[in-house]
């Protein structure tokens, strides 16, 4: 069977960019579930305004701008792109 070596390089090649797809709409839009009142990371409260703002946040404003920091510099390690300005 000729044609099953092409198909399988092309499905797998589906599934990545149908992955990236899905992390990258993840990013923007943020996970949803429950708000954490207090941040996980520091203990401080999150404000309200912050958690309507973004359901499913569970850190407050500083370490979640420490956390960004550290995965765009993980990102931009791979490929530098549009994908980090658009997040803010
Ligand atoms: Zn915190």
């Amino acid at each position: 069977m000729a044609g099953g070596w092409a198909k399988d390089g092309a499905e797998q090649e589906q599934i990545e960019s149908t992955l990236d797809d899905a992390v990258q709409r993840a990013r923007r839009q943020l996970p949803r579930g429950e708000s954490l009142a207090e941040c996980e990371e520091c203990g401080e409260p999150i404000p309200e305004a912050r958690r309507k703002a973004m359901p499913g946040v569970r850190l407050c404003v500083a370490c979640q701008s420490e956390l960004d920091k550290k995965q765009s510099a993980f990102s931009g390690y791979n490929r530098r792109g549009s994908k980090d300005s658009q997040l803010r």
